[in-house]
């Protein structure tokens, strides 16, 4: 048996690349003294045993074979890898904003729309143990000039009144849309309520959620009114209303807040969040460095409130309405998998408990897109796993000190950057 400590882990990642990725997915691992978070609650000083890229036991008592790669686990804790559930790739960079991902912990990336290149992608990560997992929106149901057509540099497909809203769906399920998004958004010209409703049953006809893109609070009603399954930003416009938050729980919509892009919008000329932590400034990469330091125009969206979108969240929370963190990165001033850790700083905020803000980025997101083989360390569940120092139960800044990431119990090679 090889013990080996926080130390020698980092050395340990170097054997990785001797073996193919059979090999690797023999590998077994076992995590001792170690305090888990499962996705709902925290388990501590306990043993999880992973074997062939999957969690085989979460107990204090488990046997731990000769062969076993061991990591003490005192002083800190394993999670689930992060989901986050609003994203973009873009044309370029798409591979290495999945590598970016998984360097900071996100095994698994929702993607909410705009290229079409993603779907080519999604074929191709497959299994590879360097870049987060990725589901996707594809191309957007938007109105001709809607949005993001405005941001496109190659027409995309639009639903004009007359058409067939049913055909409009299928097409995008036939390019390899995992789910629906609509955009509903009034800077632009837009869809209709009646269509939005049409939207929703031509993907529900098809078993497929319809989340949407809203970022005024007549807006978010509208659509909740109109059957939505998600909203994909929380609105910044105004203070939640009276009544909103019951009048989201009774729809059972989900929400992902997506407050680290809103705070970009509103930026204030505060210092950058992440500028003063070497745990991440030693980590960026230079598609990372890029997004970051992009700015939105100045008064871009002035009636925009980084305090509004929060007290929503903590209402809707309140209300019972299942919140989920999502970035929107690469929007100006984010970063794939860097932004996470923000969103979840802002998340606690705005009333969640630090635990409450891990599930929003682990099982809740697993339970409102229908994932059933991770967002939790359970037996039998994938071994995509994040390891931090600290207890993030109780500090969630703890999430950003990370020890080692392991997507399908393949050790991911974080290389520093130097910065
Ligand atoms: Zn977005």
């Amino acid at each position: 048996m090889r013990t080996l400590t926080a130390v020698t882990l980092a050395a340990s990642f170097l054997l990785y690349p001797m073996f193919g990725p059979a090999q690797q997915r023999e590998v077994v691992v076992a995590f001792r003294n170690i305090d888990v978070f499962d996705g709902s609650r925290m388990i501590r000083n306990t043993t999880v045993l992973v074997r062939g890229g999957m969690i085989r036991a979460v107990a204090p008592d488990v046997a731990i074979p000769p062969s076993a790669q061991v990591i003490d686990g005192k002083g800190k804790t394993l999670l689930p890898g992060f989901f986050d559930a609003h994203t973009h790739l873009g044309q370029v960079f798409g591979e290495q904003f999945l590598k970016d991902a998984l360097d900071f912990g996100v095994t698994t990336e929702l993607e909410m729309g705009g290229a079409r290149s993603s779907q080519l992608l999604k074929a191709k990560v497959g299994e590879d143990a360097n870049v987060a997992d990725l589901r996707t929106a594809g191309t957007v149901v938007t109105a001709p000039k809607g949005h993001p057509t405005q941001m496109s540099d190659t027409p995309i497909p639009t639903l004009s009144p007359d058409d067939d809203v049913q055909a409009f769906v299928d097409a995008r399920i036939a390019e390899g849309s995992d789910y629906i998004k609509i955009i509903y958004e009034h800077a632009y010209p837009t869809l209709t309520r009646q269509q939005i409703e049409d939207v929703v049953a031509a993907a529900h006809k098809r078993n497929k959620l319809a989340v949407i893109h809203i970022t005024i609070q007549k807006d978010a009603r509208d659509a909740i009114e109109a059957g939505v399954d998600g909203l994909v930003h929380i609105f910044a416009d105004s203070p939640p209303e009276a009544g909103f938050a019951e009048f989201a729980a009774q729809h059972h919509v989900f929400v992902i807040a997506t407050l680290a892009t809103i705070e970009s919008v509103t930026d204030t000329g505060a210092k950058p969040w992440w500028q003063e932590s070497p745990q991440l400034t030693s980590y960026l990469t230079p598609s990372m460095r890029r997004s970051l330091e992009m700015k939105y125009p100045p008064r871009f969206r002035e009636e925009m409130k980084l305090t509004n979108a929060m007290s929503a969240v903590g209402a809707l929370h309140r209300a019972g309405v299942r919140i989920l963190a999502g970035t929107d990165a690469p929007a100006p001033g984010t970063a794939h998998g860097l932004s996470l850790h923000r969103e979840l700083e802002l998340l606690v905020r705005s009333g969640l408990s630090p635990v409450e803000a891990l599930a929003a980025a682990t099982l809740q997101p697993a339970r409102a897109f229908g994932f059933h083989d991770r967002g939790r360390i359970a037996e039998g569940v994938r071994a995509d796993l994040v390891l931090v120092n600290g207890d993030p139960s109780k500090d969630i800044a703890a999430t950003r000190d990370i020890v080692g990431v392991w997507r399908l119990g393949a050790a991911h090679r974080r290389a520093a950057t130097g910065n």
